[in-house]
């Protein structure tokens, strides 16, 4: 069971919904995601002045929300306008919800929100809507770093804050400090949540034994990790080092023993005699091509790099492609000078073609709530569905100089 689910069929949060939602319990933990978003933001926008804070657990999911209202604002409207809830809404948990709370016609509201979603720049969105929210609350970090300036360019200027650092194993951290910058994040561990400890790897997720094993040097750093049978050592929470990266190993009392989260992490600093961290990456997450392992966070930072600088230029797709090898690492680039790898692609997909992959993924059982757009995709029918709304493709020049 994931920590999500877990966590919503758990007494107290069902006995604090009332108190610090406005989307009812029923409609939380109705199984069909649509009619559960469609009354979630209907009964949102109907309490649009007690809103102080717009949350969800992944910035994926609140992106979405708000593609959602994007193409459901005028039927939304229309209910508020009449106080009578569109029929296809048939779960009777929601229908129950929703009645108590869209009690009469409001065209008033229903005035007020059209003529803010009309507008036909959606800037600024979350904070008209919601003039009272203070903060976004959402994990931003990680994976969900790729939603930073959409959720920025819908806040309006209100802060991003990344709460926490979970999983369905336990609980790691909180955010101390959450008016930190979201690419800035890091995360004070709970000690008393389960028994961690830390296997050193190198930034880019590799095991620090198997690197001094291919290299034949091991620093005096190195060695200390490395035992007799030349494995890395586990560290435990007071043998770790500054600016070091690690992944987090968890044993935990529901009986999971030295089980690797798959997550690497940096000690970015101390809390009295607790760590903090920055969440670098996942480490399945790494693609690999031949000797080189480009890593999501490389990956995401190559993208990032090639937006900013073509963002005053309009999009040039050839630049953007060299652009993002230029950002990637040595490996990489050795890699394509000497031809092992091919020139970089970019296909450009239309509108709506990774929700539609959220879909897939949902409809093959994941849960809207805990999908994170996965940075590598082997499933054929996935690939198909992401194919399927190829718009162009671009390639970088066949030749490439390391420079
Ligand atoms: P799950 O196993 O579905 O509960 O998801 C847990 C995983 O989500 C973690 O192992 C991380 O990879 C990711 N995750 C959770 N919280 C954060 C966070 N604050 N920043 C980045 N990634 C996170």
């Amino acid at each position: 069971e994931t920590l999500s689910s877990c966590y919503f069929m758990s007494d107290s949060f069902k006995k604090s919904v009332p108190k610090i939602c406005t989307s009812p319990i029923e409609m939380i933990l109705c199984l069909d995601h649509k009619q559960s978003m469609y009354c979630q933001l209907l009964t949102g926008l109907l309490q649009r002045d007690h809103v102080v804070s717009v949350s969800s657990i992944f910035g994926s999911v609140l992106a979405r929300s708000i593609k959602f209202l994007e193409d459901y604002w005028n039927e939304l409207c229309s209910n508020i306008r009449t106080g009578c809830l569109s029929d296809w809404i048939t779960d009777p948990g929601c229908r129950n919800a929703v009645s108590s709370i869209l009690t009469r016609p409001n065209p008033e509201l229903a005035d007020t929100i059209e003529h803010i979603c009309g507008n036909e720049s959606w800037e600024g969105i979350i904070k008209k809507l919601w003039p009272k929210a203070k903060y976004i609350n959402s994990v931003i970090t990680g994976t969900m770093s790729q939603y930073i300036s959409l959720l920025d360019f819908y806040g309006g200027g209100i802060p991003l804050v990344s709460p926490s650092y979970g999983s369905s194993e336990s609980t790691f951290g909180i955010n101390l400090n959450p008016l930190s910058n979201p690419y800035d994040v890091s995360y004070t561990f709970l000690p008393n949540m389960a028994y961690f400890e830390f296997l050193p790897v190198d930034k880019d997720g590799e095991e620090k034994a198997r690197e001094s094993n291919l290299d034949g040097v091991s620093s005096q750093w190195l060695s200390e990790m490395i035992n007799a049978n030349g494995n890395v050592e586990h560290v435990d929470f007071t043998n770790v080092k500054l600016g070091q990266y690690y992944e987090v190993v968890v044993t935990n009392f529901t009986g999971l023993y030295r089980y690797r989260v798959g997550d690497v992490l940096k000690l970015t600093g101390f809390h009295n005699n607790s760590l903090q961290f920055q969440f670098v990456e996942r480490r399945n997450s790494v693609l690999s091509v031949d000797m080189d392992k480009t890593s999501e966070a490389d990956l995401l930072k190559a993208i990032r790099n090639a937006k900013r600088h073509l963002e005053p230029l309009g999009f040039i797709m050839e630049q953007c492609c060299s652009i993002v090898e230029e950002s990637l690492d040595f490996t990489y680039k050795s890699l394509r000078e000497a031809n092992k790898i091919a020139a970089l692609e970019l296909r450009v997909v239309k509108h709506g073609t990774f929700d539609a992959l959220m879909d897939f993924y949902v409809s093959k059982g994941a849960s809207i709530n805990q999908y994170k757009t996965p940075p590598c995709i082997k499933s054929e029918e996935a690939v198909k569905v992401l194919n399927s709304g190829v718009l162009e493709k671009f390639f970088s020049p066949k030749t490439f100089f390391l420079s």
